[in-house]
């Protein structure tokens, strides 16, 4: 038998399942679903995901037996539906949609009204009794079918879709404003004249058989899968481009026949606060498009309860059935045609991380999931986990914009947050500002580099834009307009719907509240309230912040911090690694603790440094080891009060401290440095001269592979006794409090055996000496960083000595794969965009390469010593997949961050989940 390349779906039975989404994409897959419990679903079929990977494989060709396949469908569809494709007297009407296995919302193409010609025409007019309806619909086909199959879509934001101008000087000819204010004659005129313009561009008739238009429309649909945004859209989502997506026909029913129809989408739940009301909006007498394109403002979904009250209580029930029937929230498109209900889609809603963590709380209580359903990345995808620790707007700075007469207008609170930026018009133009900002040393852009985009709606084109601006900020729209659904999901800060601002493109210009702003004037706007403010507006923490860590809130009094507690628990019940944190100061370690870190898992004492630069640089400037012992005394003070610190902060937990890293020049002026040299000359009591030379001794054409590390402990031992001797008074004395203390000394760089030998033997000693003197003894381990290749190779013979591994993935990345993490930033966007690496190595470990030597250092290691001890504390150990990867390798814990604890601890109970799922 051949293969099956067409699932019909309609009436109450299908040939594809809610489980088919591979073959049939989600859409596809859903539509059967629907109509398999008895939804009322126009009839259709779906072209499967295998036709499009077939297309591309053979130069935009179909499978042989794929047209007797359609023809088949079709015929079933047509029974269905009563009507038939092509007739001159009862014609059906079909759509051409697409649906890969994941929604990518606007991003491909959809063609619409597809068998119309001037025979068909006639029928339509013969069967509705609405000429004018009968033209518009034809001239909307005409028009995007000219658009997307015929490709005379704008290509860049210069030019202007033909059939726009057309319609747009048919409107100013009769002096009208909208579209239905034209009349029959208005739309006949106006198909002759994109009919020409079809032929003046392609040279070649607008197509009349129906057929044709459909196999043609399904290949653009094809095509669509490969056009810039799909591209862009499955590269920030990690979405394969095999994947291919189904081209869906679906049986054309119409919301725009007039005043019994209506056209609608909603969500079984809020989307953005995640509360459980029947959240959505619809237009009446009008087609889908119009409600998404957000060019007319629809009404809310409660209003339809008015309008049409046994529409709205069916269209309730199916929201309760398709609920229980999906166990999610779900996102639903249905028309209303001539007073009958009919679903277009259904899927599962994106949500913003508010909204996710409430679902599943409240699906929890429900009784409609287990805990583990509610902490799987399905729900919520961990780094969603940070729109509930990001800042809000000071409620007294807000006070302050509003009285000083600075509140401009008031939108739809689409996406919540916070965000202040530089106004941005065109989403290119705030792409090419954003990039022209280098990221510091922490990834973080400068405050200047922050971008609201604000424009009249949002379009599938401007997703670059969109991913780099801070804030989205739309005049027209609702809340499920492609600016409003995309910032959700992206988790942008975001208000549509804002009709009070006037926004002149030409000039670069808003203007709303009686002001006028220009492009580059600051605005401020406000997910929660849907509130726009002139200029800076100060931001505060949010409110699991504010209970956690600042504590100017008490758990009661938030319901998202209740929510967040809740779910976090559940995932601390699943998971097995355990979660660290990377922190320097004893208030970073506390902020972690209260975000669930279980230790640190990287102390980095150079930061430490830097507030005791002084004597820091005596140190390095000395000429002698006499001299360097005693800056080293001076040195040691600070250290151990730190570490004092660190450790009652960390109340028994295990802390790991690394002895100092980096190259030693880092701590002094550079050469051109002149007035800073002569500063340090003064202040230490030595010539401009010898500073100059010293800079120049330790001047490294390569730093990071030169002189740092453990190299610099094993040159210069005194470095590490100190840091040693620091580190075991502080945990003696802390010790002597009643605080119990768990240190873990951590040596950086090691490559060879003999240094980690030599410096864990300094280290005991040490510490024998210590405990001597005060009389006193406690636990500590001795262990090493993994950070450079050949310390995953020879791991065996490092863990002869190394109580415990920690790789340094920052490290091990720039080693392993040759780039310098600090001057990566030159190409990795073209390497991303160009599929040379699939994502930034030094955000997710690259799993092949990097991940490999991991695997192989913990295999030898632990061949040694199967206890033995293992973490991370490279930046990977905070990102979702990374932390998977960490699971699957049988790692102890991962470190990160203070803010990614919490995402980090509901990866690792994913990973846990996914291993069981896959078993
Ligand atoms: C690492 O290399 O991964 C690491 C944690 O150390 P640093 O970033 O300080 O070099
Ligand atoms: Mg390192």
């Amino acid at each position: 038998m051949s293969t099956k390349y067409v699932y019909y779906f309609g009436g109450t039975s299908s040939d594809g399942r809610s489980d088919m989404k591979n073959l049939l994409g989600g859409k596809g897959a859903n539509l059967a679903e629907m109509c398999n419990i008895g939804l009322p679903v126009p009839a259709g079929f779906t072209i499967t995901t295998e036709v499009c990977t077939y297309f591309y494989d053979n130069n935009r060709q179909y499978p042989e037996t794929l047209r007797a396949q359609i023809v088949e469908a079709l015929k079933k569809t047509e029974a269905e539906m009563g009507a038939i494709f092509g007739d001159p007297e009862n014609p059906l009407l079909v759509s051409c949609r697409s649906g890969a296995r994941v929604s990518m919302p606007g991003m491909m193409d959809t063609v619409l009204n597809i068998g119309l010609n001037e025979q068909t025409l006639k029928g339509l007019i013969k069967k509705t009794g609405n000429e004018r309806f009968a033209w518009d619909s034809y001239r909307r086909f005409v028009q995007m079918y000219g658009d997307v199959v015929l490709g005379m879509k704008p290509q860049t934001k210069e030019d202007e879709d033909p059939f726009e101008l057309l319609l747009h000087k048919m409107k100013k000819k009769k002096g009208v404003h909208l579209d239905n204010e034209l009349d029959t004659d208005d739309l006949k005129k106006l198909v002759k004249q994109f009919k020409k313009a079809v032929l003046d561009r392609t040279g070649k008739d607008f197509p009349d058989d129906p057929m044709e238009q459909m196999l043609e429309a399904v290949g653009a649909v094809f095509q669509s899968w490969g056009n810039d945004r799909a591209v862009v859209y499955r590269r920030q989502y990690n979405y394969p481009h095999t994947w291919g997506t189904a081209a869906n026909i679906c049986s054309m029913v119409f919301g725009n026949m007039g005043d019994d129809c209506a056209t609608g989408v909603a969500f079984t739940r809020d989307p953005a606060t995640g509360e459980n009301v029947f959240y959505g909006e619809y237009l009446i007498n009008a087609q889908g498009e119009d409600v998404v394109a957000g060019i007319r403002t629809p009404n809310k979904i409660a209003e339809l309860k008015v309008a049409m009250p046994e529409v709205y209580q069916q269209l309730d029930d199916i929201r309760n059935t398709l609920e229980k029937h999906y166990r999610d929230v779900q996102d639903i498109e249905f028309t209303v045609q001539k007073g009958k209900l009919w679903m277009l889609q259904t899927r599962n809603g994106k949500r913003t991380g508010f909204a996710g963590v409430r679902f599943a709380v409240d699906m929890v209580r429900e009784g409609l999931i287990s805990k583990e359903e509610a902490i799987s990345a399905g729900r919520i995808p961990p780094d969603d986990l940070n729109q509930l620790l990001q800042p809000i707007f000071d409620p007294a700075a807000k006070r302050k914009a509003v009285e000083e007469g600075r509140m401009l207008a008031v939108g739809i609170n689409a996406g919540p947050g916070a965000a202040t930026g530089k106004i941005k018009f065109y989403a290119d133009d705030a792409e090419s500002y954003v990039n022209s900002f280098s990221r510091d040393a922490n990834g973080k852009l400068p405050e200047d580099a922050q971008v609201v985009l604000v424009r009249q709606e949002t379009s599938p084109e401007d997703i670059r834009g969109m991913q780099v601006a801070t804030g989205i900020l739309t005049a027209f729209g609702g809340a499920s307009s492609h600016a409003a659904l995309v910032s959700r999901q992206m988790g942008k800060v975001c208000i549509v719907g804002c009709g009070e601002l006037k926004i002149d493109y030409k000039k670069r210009t808003v203007t709303a509240g009686g002001k006028t702003l220009k492009e580059g004037d600051w605005i401020a706007i406000d997910g929660f309230s849907g509130e726009v403010m002139e200029g800076k507006v100060a931001t505060k923490p949010s409110e699991v912040v504010q209970v956690l860590i600042s504590k100017t809130m008490k758990p009661e009094e938030s319901k998202v911090y209740q929510q967040f507690a809740e779910l976090m628990s559940w995932a601390d019940d699943v998971r097995k690694l355990k979660v660290r944190t990377n922190a320097d100061q004893p208030d970073q370690a506390a902020a972690a603790i209260a975000f669930g870190a279980e230790g640190i898992g990287l102390c980095r004492t150079e930061h430490m440094f830097f507030d005791h630069i002084l004597p820091m640089r005596e140190m390095i400037l000395s000429s002698n080891t006499e001299q360097r012992k005693a800056a080293l005394e001076k040195l040691l003070e600070f250290q151990r009060s730190d570490f004092a610190g660190i450790f009652r902060a960390m109340k028994g937990k295990p802390v790991t401290i690394r002895t100092l890293d980096p190259p030693l020049h880092e701590f002094l002026p550079t050469l051109d440095q002149k007035d800073k040299q002569k500063e340090v000359a003064k202040m230490i009591g030595v010539s401009p001269k010898s500073i100059e030379k010293r800079i120049k001794e330790l001047h490294e054409l390569n730093p990071m592979l030169g002189f740092r590390g453990c190299r610099l402990g094993n040159v210069f031992p005194e470095i590490t006794e100190m840091q040693a001797r620091a580190i075991i008074e502080a945990a003696c004395d802390v010790a002597k409090e009643g605080i119990a203390v768990e240190p873990e000394i951590m040596i950086p760089l090691v490559g060879f055996l003999p240094e980690l030998k030599a410096q864990v033997k300094l280290v005991h000693a040490i510490a024998e000496k210590v405990f001597a003197e005060k009389g006193t003894r406690v636990k500590y381990l001795v262990g090493t960083m993994i950070e450079l290749p050949r310390a995953c190779v020879a791991a065996a013979e490092i863990a002869t000595e190394a109580e415990f591994f920690s790789f340094g993935t920052n490290d091990l990345t720039q080693t392993t794969l040759g780039i310098s993490r600090d001057d990566y930033g030159s190409f990795i966007r073209h390497y991303i965009e160009n599929d040379l690496v699939k994502k930034d190595p030094f955000q997710v470990i690259d799993f092949d390469g990097v991940g490999a030597l991991m695997k192989l250092g913990v295999e030898k290691g632990r061949s040694v010593k199967p206890d033995l001890k293992i973490g991370i504390c490279g930046e990977h150990g905070g990102e979702p997949d990374s932390v998977k990867f960490c699971h699957r390798l049988g790692l102890n814990y991962v470190s990160c961050s203070p803010f990614r604890v919490p995402i980090a601890r509901l990866a690792a109970a994913q990973a846990v989940l996914e291993e069981k799922n896959k078993k």
